[in-house]
């Protein structure tokens, strides 16, 4: 299953793999700066990617939403997008163009909600 597959929702905090998307690269200050294109990620780039930190703790991906088949999945939802919905009075809203809107599993759920506080999450937060 991929995010090439039409009708499908794309999960916008996925892992680092060949054939997802690079959606956001993590700044200086701990939010994600969302690409205006998103990129394929290629064998190469998860190679070189891996030889850092976690790359998903640098970086954003992008993969079919797996509904039930993800640990995120709460029965009837997407546990993180609500994690992100739940900051918006905890951290600076942001309003932007997003790439994947039109297939976003989170937007899908809670509109431009959730996409206020989007940048805040990072899939894999560095130990501290
Ligand atoms: S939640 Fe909004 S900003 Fe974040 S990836 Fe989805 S559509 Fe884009």
């Amino acid at each position: 299953m991929t995010h090439r597959e039409a009708g499908r929702a794309l999960c916008p905090s996925a892992r680092c793999a060949p054939g997802n998307l690079l959606i956001g690269i993590v700044q200086g200050d701990g939010g994600v700066a969302l690409l205006a294109e998103p990129m394929a990620v290629t064998a190469q780039f998860v190679a070189t990617a891996r030889e850092g930190r976690t790359p998903e703790a640098r970086f954003r991906f992008a993969d079919a939403c797996h509904r039930g088949g993800c640990a995120k999945w709460d029965g009837a939802g997407c546990s993180v997008a609500a994690a992100a919905r739940a900051m918006a009075d905890q951290v600076p809203a942001a309003s932007f163009d997003c790439a994947i809107r039109a297939a976003c599993q989170w937007h899908r759920e809670y509109g431009a909600e959730v996409c206020g506080t989007c940048r805040w999450i990072v899939t894999e937060r560095a130990p501290t």
